[in-house]
């Protein structure tokens, strides 16, 4: 989750993580890690009528890009705050 304090200490080219990362342990012990990376294409939008809403620009590879906002800020998480890291 990113929460709009979240929002507002990013940065440029910050890395966050798009819904579920996982960690698979294969044959022979091989560990594949399964994350979406997208990173901060621009500043944080914010309005002052409006306190609770929040906009960050984000990208995904070349081509893909979007908005990360108060609605779908739940799919979202700080690499520090990686479920991965915990294991
Ligand atoms: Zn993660």
């Amino acid at each position: 989750m990113i929460t709009k304090e979240d929002a507002l200490n990013l940065k440029y080219r910050d890395e966050l993580h798009f819904k579920e990362c996982r960690k698979k342990v294969g044959p022979r012990d091989g560990v594949k890690i399964t994350n979406t990376i997208v990173r901060v294409n621009g500043k944080t939008k914010t309005w002052k009528r409006d306190l609770n809403r929040f906009e960050v620009p984000i990208s995904h590879g070349l081509y893909d890009h979007g908005y990360i906002d108060e609605r779908n800020a739940y799919d979202f998480h700080l690499p520090k705050d990686c479920p991965l890291l915990k294991e």
